[in-house]
């Protein structure tokens, strides 16, 4: 009988479930959402590059050195690792949003290891193409130092 009224009750009572996808359910205050990036806040340290367990973030670098962050939401796990390595407040930070589904057509992680590794390759051809400037730089400036001194001695001389 006491079953019986118990059920009885539940009839009149609101639902306990909630219609998701069309309401939101229910969200902690220290819920872990999408990693968002002050671009102007950035130093381009990487710190948060290098600690992301899964490799959601990558810099890429154009050939003036001008950095460029990606992120990719269906790769992060929402540790917080980047945020805590972060040197410069604001730079990167947690928000509430639910990260929203990965969807086929967006070829998420064949497109993401596509893009790191792009990126990685930038970053070599900047560095590579800064040692090469920076080789050139001192061999003219030797060459003009012997240059200098050349003449130098031959004033000495005449
Ligand atoms: S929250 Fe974790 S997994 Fe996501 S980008 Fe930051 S370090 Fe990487
Ligand atoms: S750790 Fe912070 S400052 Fe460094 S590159 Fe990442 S977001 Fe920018």
């Amino acid at each position: 009988m006491k079953t019986f009224f118990k059920a009885l009750g539940n009839v009149f009572k609101k639902p306990v479930t909630t219609k998701y996808p069309f309401e939101q359910t229910y969200k902690p205050d220290d819920y872990r959402g999408l990693i968002g990036f002050e671009e102007s806040l950035c130093i381009w340290c990487r710190r948060c590059e290098a600690v992301c367990p899964p490799g959601a973030i990558v810099f890429s670098q154009d050939m003036e050195g001008k950095q460029t962050y990606h992120y990719n939401r269906a790769v992060c796990i929402y540790c917080t690792e980047c945020v805590r390595a972060c040197p410069k407040e604001g730079a990167i930070f947690q928000t509430a949003e639910p990260a929203p589904c990965a969807l086929k057509e967006e070829n998420i992680n064949n497109g993401w290891n596509k893009l790191f590794a792009e990126a990685i390759e930038s970053r070599e051809l900047y560095a590579a193409e800064k040692k090469k400037k920076a080789a050139e730089k001192a061999a003219a400036d030797k060459a003009a130092a012997v240059a200098k001194k050349a003449a130098e001695e031959g004033n000495k001389e005449g």
